[in-house]
C-alpha cells in the first residue's frame, strides 16, 4: 500500500461544555499523525488533519468517553474541491467466526488520488484480497458481483502494477481480533467510475498475479467473497449537516 498523505476529517462529537471540548482536544493534540485540531463545542464538531485511518482517529476521540461519528473526509491542506465520495457498507453471510461486516469509504482527493479508508470486522486473522467488482448486484450475495472491475481488458495484478484490473486494491490484513483497519491511496480507482459497482473482501490472500496458479492472472486466487457491498455516493466534507443525536449517538451512518 502506498503511504497516504493527511486528509481533513470532520467528526460530529457529543460535547456538553468547554471542559468536554478541552478533553477531546487534549486526546488528539500531539498524537503522531494528527494535526490542525479544531474543536467547536457549539456545533458539536471536531475538524482535524490526519494520515491515520478514520477508525484510529475515532478511537482517540472516543477514548474520552464521548460518542463520535465521522461526517466527512476531504483533501488535506489545499483548496482542491472534493471530487466525490462514496461508501460501501459490507456484509456477508454468517459462518466461521461470525458475520463479516464493515464500512469502506472512497474519497476522490484529486483526479489521480482516491483515498480508500475502511474497517471490516469478523474476518479470519490474516491477509484478504480486496477488489472492486464490475456489478452492483447482490442478488446472490458476492456471487453476482461479476469479475474484478476491468474496463481496459487487462490481466489481474497488484495495486502498484501498471498491468492490473482497475478494481485491484490488493490485500488488507485482519488482526487477531478479526478486524482489518486500512487506509490506502489508489491512482486508478475513480469514485465516479466505481459508484454503483461493488466492493468484495475475499477469504484468502490475493497473490497479485504472481502466484503461478491458473487463477493468478485472473483473480489473484484469493478465494470466495466473504462480504460485499454496493458502492454508493455519499456526502463529502461539510456536506452533511446532521449532528449526533443525544439519544444514541449514532444518527449518521455507522462506521
Ligand atoms: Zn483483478
Amino acid at each position: 500500500m502506498e503511504t497516504s498523505r493527511p486528509t481533513k476529517l470532520q467528526f460530529a462529537v457529543q460535547m456538553t461544555g468547554e471542559n468536554c471540548g478541552d478533553g477531546v482536544r487534549a486526546a488528539l493534540e500531539g498524537q503522531p499523525g494528527v494535526q490542525s485540531v479544531s474543536v467547536d463545542v457549539g456545533k458539536q464538531e471536531v475538524l482535524l488533519e490526519s494520515a491515520l485511518s478514520t477508525a484510529d482517529v475515532l478511537a482517540l476521540i472516543e477514548s474520552t468517553g464521548r460518542k463520535a461519528v465521522l461526517k466527512g473526509i476531504g483533501g488535506g491542506g489545499g483548496s482542491e474541491p472534493d471530487l466525490g465520495a462514496a461508501v460501501a457498507v459490507m456484509s456477508g453471510p454468517a459462518g466461521g467466526r461470525g458475520v463479516v461486516r464493515g464500512a469502506v469509504r472512497f474519497v476522490q482527493l484529486s483526479t489521480g488520488r482516491c483515498l480508500v479508508d475502511g474497517t471490516i470486522d469478523g474476518l479470519e486473522p490474516g491477509t484478504h484480497g480486496l477488489h472492486v467488482h464490475a456489478l452492483g448486484d447482490l442478488t446472490r450475495d458476492c456471487l453476482s458481483c461479476g469479475g474484478h472491475y476491468d474496463p481496459f481488458g487487462r490481466q489481474h495484478g497488484g495495486p502498484g502494477d501498471p498491468e492490473r484490473h482497475v478494481g485491484d486494491l490488493g490485500n488488507i490484513v485482519a488482526g487477531p481480533d478479526g478486524r482489518a483497519t486500512f487506509r490506502l491511496e489508489d491512482s486508478q480507482i475513480k469514485v465516479w467510475d466505481v459508484i454503483g459497482r461493488s466492493l468484495v473482501v475475499d477469504a484468502g490472500e490475493d497473490d497479485l498475479g504472481r502466484g503461478g496458479h491458473p487463477l493468478s492472472k485472473q483473480t489473484g486466487n484469493s478465494g470466495a467473497g466473504l462480504a460485499c457491498g454496493i458502492i454508493a455516493r455519499s456526502a463529502g466534507l461539510f456536506q452533511n449537516p446532521k449532528q449526533v443525536c443525544a439519544c444514541d449517538g449514532r444518527t449518521l451512518w455507522e462506521r
